[in-house]
């Protein structure tokens, strides 16, 4: 090695026992290569792919791919593949891709069952009046549509009270349930919110409809309705079916209905409607009325589930004892498909090429399985290379494989996720995850600094807070003059200007792995004008600058590998508390968002937060929060958005088959 030397010297100078000291040599290894990374993104990137929505056939054709190019590596399949399913039609290829694929559970869509139906009676009062209907049929499709995340039921004559915006937000003292009752009744609402469709008023984050529902059900209402935006039904966007695949049914039906149907319900034209909302957002109009009417609504709305696979290798470390122990080397394959939900295009349909997001990060994870194929003999841990499905749908693929691992978690030394790496300019990287091991400032420090000057010193006390785990002080990378005095720098400017983001929790895989305590870091190129959008294309990658953050890549993994022990697990300062839900009270649960009806499973606790100092743990699934019933992440969200910071609130938890009582106080979010 070219620094052996130098480094030898600052070792005996410097270090008494720094594990670095007992790294193997570095032997010049192959580098990776462009024109690889090129050519597998050009591939998963392209329109044959149709975008690699999970569930559909393109996520499908990509996850055959990168199996094909995990058994063509040599990579250990997770099936073994006695196990796997004997050659059927689908011949080799087939057994090839059930050896490698784990597939999880996946609603992909939600289609209209039988028995759909809803009706509109005025009261015996208002048609002893006259010239209205006694009672109306309601078209599906024309007048009304279910929601993708309505529950199933059905309700029977019920009254329907007119509730505003149906918002209950505690921190804006608003309350569009106050003074009245709902019980078993049907609550009625327009979408939207006081503010109108301001992102930034006040309200912003009251508008969201599973939030409404849950406030709805929390008040005891039996279905409700929301009322259309749009003049013509078809052209709202509620009107069109669509499941949002977060975190299962509402509890309840929750439908829209044509402004024209409101109208004549509420005894106005459309124009009067109009000035009656416009009047409500002044303060003019009273929010809340109960009319003469009943509603009768039947919903049955069926849940598609389609394949949907993480695709997952082993290589095998050589060491007896420490291959036992594993790296894992993530990154998401899955896109946005055509468009809909998480896309930021203009319009529907066009294909999101998602090579960037993340093509680039599945190419490199490709090109790292090659190149530790490579030098496999000097692994002494195993690596297990993971391309995640259902990453945009809310880190699906991540969590199923948490609590579904190939190797057990207590095994698993650390996770390193690369989503978003092809779009490199000056030199700028994000690294996220940072605080989650006192290792890995070291570690990345040395792997950005500039390889001709490139060596570890100890010094003790550096950054004036961490120690490594042997206590011989943190790495940093160092100067060497020509007479061989240290010159030193603690910057971390070297191959790449960096940013480091303490946080192991992020809107990335990692997040999965981190919930379970294992240490992770993120690396990202950062955000640019074409992301999710059908703009983010093959030909914008820079793949000379994804070679080298593979390189980058490459020497974290070299590091773990190279260290005795395994990276220590720490608690990461959260640089995002609360954002999750973007409420002012905080309390410092990580939940889990997946699908599910019978309470919301909390993924992490955050140390020192009102939730750990009222006992919560990870694991614990709240059942109940501030008086609501919690049946998945909505609830539990809606009953935040009720609560106040400082004041104490019962939280109900089941805890290994027992319910748990707690008191708990918010913290205001700062
Ligand atoms: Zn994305």
């Amino acid at each position: 090695m070219r620094h052996k030397f130098l480094r030898s010297f600052l070792v005996v100078a410097l270090l008494a026992s720094n594990a670095f000291a007992q790294q193997p040599a570095r032997t010049i290894n192959s580098a990776p290569d462009a024109e690889r990374l090129r050519a597998h993104v050009t591939y998963l990137a392209s329109d044959k792919l149709d975008g690699r929505r999970t569930g559909t056939v393109g996520a499908e054709a990509a996850a055959q791919y990168i199996a094909e190019e995990f058994k063509r590596l040599g990579l250990r399949p997770v099936v073994r593949q006695s196990n796997a399913p004997s050659q059927g039609k689908e011949g080799k290829s087939g057994a090839t891709f059930s050896a490698y694929a784990q597939a999880f559970p996946y609603v992909a869509d939600v289609e209209l069952g039988e028995g759909n139906a809803m009706s509109f009676s005025l009261r015996a009062s208002d048609t002893a009046a006259g010239a209205k209907p006694a009672s109306l049929d309601l078209r599906l499709r024309e007048d009304w549509m279910p929601l993708g995340f309505s529950g199933n039921g059905r309700v029977d004559k019920a009254p329907v009270v007119f509730v505003g915006y149906g918002i209950k937000a505690g921190e804006l003292n608003h309350d569009d349930y106050a003074g009245g009752d709902v019980t078993n009744r049907v609550a009625a609402a327009f979408a939207g919110t006081p503010d109108g469709d301001n992102p930034h008023g006040k309200f912003a984050l009251y508008g969201d409809l599973r939030l409404k529902a849950a406030a709805a059900r929390g008040a005891g209402a039996k279905a409700f309705v929301i009322i259309a935006t749009e003049d013509i039904f078809k052209e709202d966007k509620l009107a069109r079916l669509a499941y949002d695949n977060a975190g299962g049914d509402a509890g309840l039906p929750v439908i829209v209905v044509s402004r024209q149907f409101a109208a004549q319900a509420s005894g106005r034209s459309l124009t009067e409607l109009r000035e009656f909302e416009k009047e409500m957002r002044a303060g003019a109009a009273a929010p809340r009325f109960t009319p003469d009417a009943t509603l009768s609504i039947a919903v049955n709305v069926m849940r598609v589930e389609r394949p949907a696979h993480n695709v997952v290798g082993i290589l095998e470390g050589s060491d007896p004892q420490l291959k036992n122990e594993a790296i894992i080397i993530g990154a998401h394959y899955d896109h946005l498909g055509r468009g809909g939900q998480g896309s930021l295009a203009a319009r529907a349909g066009e294909i999101h090429h998602g090579a960037d997001d993340n093509a680039s990060g599945t190419a490199a994870l490709l090109e790292l399985a090659r190149l530790f194929v490579e030098e496999r003999g000097k692994l002494r841990r195993s690596v297990i290379f993971i391309a995640f499905g259902g990453e945009e749908e809310g880190l699906l693929g991540s969590n199923f494989y948490v609590n579904n691992p190939a190797m057990p978690l207590a095994q698993t030394v650390a996770m390193v996720n690369m989503d978003m790496i092809g779009r490199l300019k000056e030199d700028r990287l994000l690294i996220g995850g940072t605080g989650t091991a006192p290792e890995w400032k070291a570690w990345i420090a040395r792997a950005n600094a500039d390889p001709d000057i490139r060596m570890v010193v100890a010094m003790n006390g550096a950054e004036g807070k961490t120690a490594n785990a042997n206590g011989s002080g943190v790495e940093v990378p160092a100067v060497v003059g020509a007479n061989g005095q240290m010159m030193a720098t603690t910057s971390l400017r070297g191959r790449f200007a960096l940013t480091l983001n303490e946080d192991g929790f992020g809107p990335s895989d990692h997040s999965s792995f981190y919930a379970k305590k294992i240490p992770v870091l993120f690396f990202f190129t950062g955000t640019h004008e074409d992301y999710h959008k059908p703009s983010d294309t093959a030909e914008k990658i820079n793949y000379e600058g994804t070679t080298r953050v593979v390189s980058f890549v490459r020497e974290i993994v070299r590091d773990v590998q190279a260290s005795e022990r395994r990276p220590t697990y720490a608690l990461a300062r959260s640089q995002s508390a609360g954002r999750a839900t973007g409420f002012r009270v905080y309390l410092g649960t990580v939940p889990n968002y997946a699908e599910t009806t019978d309470g919301m499973k909390l993924d992490a606790v955050r140390d020192d937060s009102p939730a750990a100092k009222a006992g919560l743990r990870a694991g614990d699934v709240i059942v109940k929060l501030a008086g609501r019933d919690v049946r998945n992440v909505y609830d539990y969200t809606s009953a935040l958005a009720e609560m106040k910071a400082g004041e104490e609130y019962d939280v109900d938890v089941m805890r290994d088959g027992q319910r748990l009582m707690m008191k708990l106080t918010p913290a205001a979010r700062k």
